[in-house]
């Protein structure tokens, strides 16, 4: 017989968790049916793999910090470590499910599977989402083919990669879309198909630890917009921030006067970021920005949430703003 994987399930809320007084409506509370009443829902989980479950935290995804994000990574990377364990789910709130996949993937060092998944729809609806997805997400990290990929999402029968994903809609179970490079795979009732693998660096082969780190440095991200009041960024560095994404207007553009203060930020050494407030494309070097003179990085693929993130993380060492540019073509 077969010995099947053994997979720990770690829940830290979310609306896969959420629970509302009737069956169709749409109030609800985030993060109420614990880690056991979740894995009871989901039929037949028994037959992917050995499971097992952890509350780790019980939160709506909104309040996510980066404490529980740091001690997130920890304790998958303590898990992945021993030889038991084959894989690790976690579930998650769909709101900033695509800032903290993100910062798993830079930070777990480990070729194992991690799958993250979630539910746009409470545990208590009429046709929620959450069972299925939390059954192909076991499915996936039970795979040996899911080693190396990096975090993987789950949700609604598409595997994403922490790098590509973003959520789109406020409500709809097709929410998130990988919009600029595609999606890894896809995974129907458990059956695992991946088209291809991660497009940039991570877990194993990432070069951010999280040893000895217990905070991360203040980024602020900036939403660009007609007649933007260049005063923000004032705001941002009195208030302790050592770098600054713009979620520029276009291909990370920002009216003159802010440019002019962010130029002015960016030689006294506050690193500036341009991504874009646009749902897809990249944000390239040296087209109507001088990126050069102004010392400023672009961030290529990576979204407002996700620059954030990664600059987060670089700015744990000293590093020259072409070094970080380097690091935004990497990740
Ligand atoms: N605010 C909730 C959260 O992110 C709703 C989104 C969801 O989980 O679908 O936890």
């Amino acid at each position: 017989m077969k010995t099947l994987p053994n997979v720990t399930i770690l829940a830290t809320g979310g609306t896969i968790a959420g629970t509302a007084p009737s069956s169709t409506q749409a109030g609800y509370t985030s993060g109420k049916i614990n880690i056991d009443g979740m894995i009871q829902a989901v039929p037949n989980i028994e037959k992917l793999a050995r499971v097992d479950g952890e509350q780790f935290s019980n939160v709506g995804s909104q309040d996510m910090s980066f404490e529980i994000m740091i001690n997130l990574s920890c304790r998958i990377n303590a898990l992945l470590a021993t030889k038991k364990i084959n894989g690790v789910v976690v579930t998650h709130g769909t709101d900033t499910m695509e800032e903290t996949a993100f910062f798993l993937n830079l930070t777990v060092k480990s070729a194992k599977p991690v799958v993250m998944t979630g539910a746009m729809r409470p545990a208590t609806a009429v046709s929620a989402d959450g069972p299925l997805n939390l059954y192909n997400a076991v499915a996936v990290a039970a795979d040996p083919e899911a080693r190396e990929k990096g975090l993987l999402v789950v949700m609604n029968d598409r595997i994403h990669g922490a790098h590509s994903l973003t959520k789109t809609n406020t409500t709809s179970v097709e929410t998130f879309l990988s919009p600029v490079n595609g999606l890894i795979g896809t995974v129907i009732y458990g059956a695992v198909k991946y088209y291809r693998g991660p497009f940039r660096q991570h877990t194993v082969f990432s070069e951010f630890s999280l040893e000895g780190i217990t905070a991360l440095p203040r980024v602020d991200i900036l939403y660009a917009c007609a007649d933007m009041p260049p005063d923000l960024i004032d705001c941002s560095v009195a208030n302790g921030a050592k770098g600054i994404v713009i979620a520029g207007d276009g291909n990370g553009n920002m009216n003159e006067a802010t440019l002019k203060k962010a130029a002015q930020m960016a030689g006294q050494g506050i690193f500036i970021v341009r991504s874009s407030r646009v749902p897809t494309g990249t944000v390239s070097r040296n087209v109507e920005v001088d990126d050069d003179t102004h010392q400023f990085i672009v961030s290529d693929e990576l979204n407002p949430a996700k620059a954030r993130i990664l600059l987060m993380l670089v700015l744990l060492k000293n590093r020259s703003f072409q070094q970080v540019q380097e690091l935004f073509y990497s990740y």
